[in-house]
């Protein structure tokens, strides 16, 4: 099957990677936004140094880890809420 950008649609091959199981051109790629490992030496520093103060806080991975996780649920959710719309309204509608 042809790779398609999941944003654009581009489907040129030589334009897109694959990014943990979603396929992105070079173009939507760079607008997401990745974050530099200096940005995220940062970030991991921050956590850290909050939780001299509140130790029991999370890390910066348990932090993300915990993020990855409610956006997946609420996903979901919204998912299932926009198909429930959907399926009613080829009953009703
Ligand atoms: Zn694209």
């Amino acid at each position: 099957m042809a790779k398609r950008c999941f944003q654009c649609g581009n489907i040129n091959p030589k334009e897109i990677s694959n990014l943990y199981g979603y396929d992105v051109c070079h173009s939507c790629k760079s607008k997401i936004g990745l974050l530099k490992d200096n940005t995220l030496r940062k970030h991991i520093l921050s956590y850290e140094k909050v939780r001299e103060t509140v130790p029991e806080n999370s890390t910066y991975k348990e932090e993300v880890d915990y993020r990855l996780n409610f956006m997946e649920e609420n996903y979901i959710r919204q998912r299932i809420k926009l198909l429930h719309i959907q399926e009613r309204l080829k009953e009703i509608g």
